[in-house]
């Protein structure tokens, strides 16, 4: 059933007309296809601004294909969209199947016949397609939910665009810092939008003018959600301390790295705001890492495929928060659903779990990657002012920092917390549908 399926399936893609549609607040903007406008024309100002891509769909037609397994919905505007019973069936909306508060599935895969047809399919209003399954059971969708979660590449491509917001800028020493100031981005929904859509995309923001002293970073967790908790306590203070536990926690030079490999999931946002700087040295690093893995795969395969699949051993051992023992396995260049870089040197172990004759190798590759992580055209550097918080991606930039004179009195204070991806990614979508529905 499925290889007779493939034939007209590549052809429904082809015609399946898909808009970029932004209707706010009664006013559409930002059309791409010359198809829907007439539609849009004739709908502004109708529609309610629920979402922020609320396309106003009509149907002309729906038929089912294929011994009652698929449902072909023919568009209005043109183009036609396909939909196979089971995942029609599966997806059922209604209070026995969904539970709307929630907006979660109630009905267990155990009772979901995967080779389902449908009964019957009748179209209401131009608005609903209803579907009556063999059981007699009902199941209603509206045209607008159905236009979204249409299968073709086109339709799917622009589905995941605005659930993740994958586009990123990539940069050397070129990179202008982004910069806003704080008290913007606690207060105003709009600044926060754009503080959190150019941290992913551009992979850093500083932030300035906020007090010199601790306790700003738990405001700034608070405007995304959150901040993570791990062995260094809810935030932590990086300065000279005797018998530090922790690399950064003296005046040493910090070469490029990114933090915590040595937890399974590291932190994805890294927030440091000084609030003491010295006046000698203590300059900052960062590097795009993506940019330099990139650059890396181009001038020496090998080395990017022995990182990208060397699982190297990492630890941490101590006491801050509470007392800690750490290890963790973790490939330097972590290629899968996303990249993420996974070094610091300090903290990769002396175990090294891998064939000997794999180890010479695995060096010489990590030595070609810092080396281009180091490489001028790469690197940017900045000197943090007290007041300022620099806002980076953790899973992405490469951070250091150049030695600077201790002396009896603390002369350089950055306070320093964590936040996940998760936390950031759910705050960026929420804040997204707010200020383009505000518009
Ligand atoms: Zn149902």
């Amino acid at each position: 059933m499925w290889t007779a399926v493939v034939g007209f399936r590549t052809k429904v893609q082809q015609v399946c007309s898909h808009k970029l549609l932004q209707v706010q607040k009664g006013r559409s903007t930002l059309i791409r296809s010359p198809l829907c406008k007439s539609h849009w024309q004739n709908t502004a100002g109708s529609v309610q601004a629920a979402q922020p891509f609320n396309m106003s769909e009509m149907i002309q037609k729906v038929e089912v294909l294929d011994a009652n397994h698929f449902v072909r919905v023919h568009w209005e505007v043109g183009g036609e969209s396909l939909y196979p019973s089971v995942w029609l069936r599966d997806n059922c909306q209604c209070p026995n199947c969904f539970l709307q508060s929630a907006k979660a599935r109630k009905l267990p895969l155990e009772d979901l016949d995967v080779n389902i047809g449908v009964k019957d399919v009748t179209l209401i209003g131009g608005k609903k397609v209803q579907i009556t399954w063999p059981d007699e059971h009902t199941s209603e969708f509206e045209a607008d939910w159905l236009n979204k979660r249409c299968f073709s590449e086109q339709a799917r491509a622009k589905m995941q665009e605005e659930l993740f917001l994958p586009e990123r800028l990539y940069w050397g020493s070129d990179l202008q810092l982004p910069t806003m100031p704080f008290e913007e981005v606690l207060c105003s929904d709009e600044s926060a939008y754009k503080w959190m859509s150019t941290l992913k995309k551009v992979g850093i923001v500083v932030l300035t003018g906020a007090a010199t002293r601790q306790g700003e970073l738990v405001k700034l967790g608070k405007r995304i959600g959150f901040l993570r908790l791990t062995f260094y306590g809810p935030t932590w203070q990086v300065q000279d301390k005797v018998d530090a536990n922790n690399v950064a926690y003296t005046s040493g030079k910090l070469s490029f790295h990114t933090d915590y490999p040595v937890l399974q999931h590291p932190p994805g946002l890294q927030f440091l705001h000084c609030i003491k700087q010295t006046s000698t040295g203590g300059e900052s690093e960062v590097v795009d890492g993506f940019h330099v893995a990139n650059k890396l795969k181009e001038q020496n395969l090998q080395a990017f495929q022995i990182l990208s699949s060397t699982l190297v051993d990492f630890t941490d051992i101590g006491v801050d928060f509470c007392d800690f023992s750490m290890q963790c396995k973790q490939r330097i260049l972590d290629i899968g659903q996303v990249i993420r870089i996974n070094y610091n040197n300090a903290t990769r172990d002396t175990v090294f779990d891998i064939p000997v004759e794999k180890v010479q190798p695995f060096y010489a590759s990590l030595k070609n990657f810092v080396y281009l992580l180091n490489s001028p055209e790469h690197t940017f550097t900045y000197k943090m002012k007290p007041g300022d918080i620099v806002t980076f991606d953790n899973w992405r930039l490469l951070h250091g920092r150049q030695s600077y004179q201790s002396g009896r009195e603390i002369s350089r204070h950055l306070e320093g917390a964590y936040a996940d991806w998760d936390v950031g990614m759910s705050r960026l979508r929420i804040l997204k549908n707010t200020v383009l529905n505000e518009k």
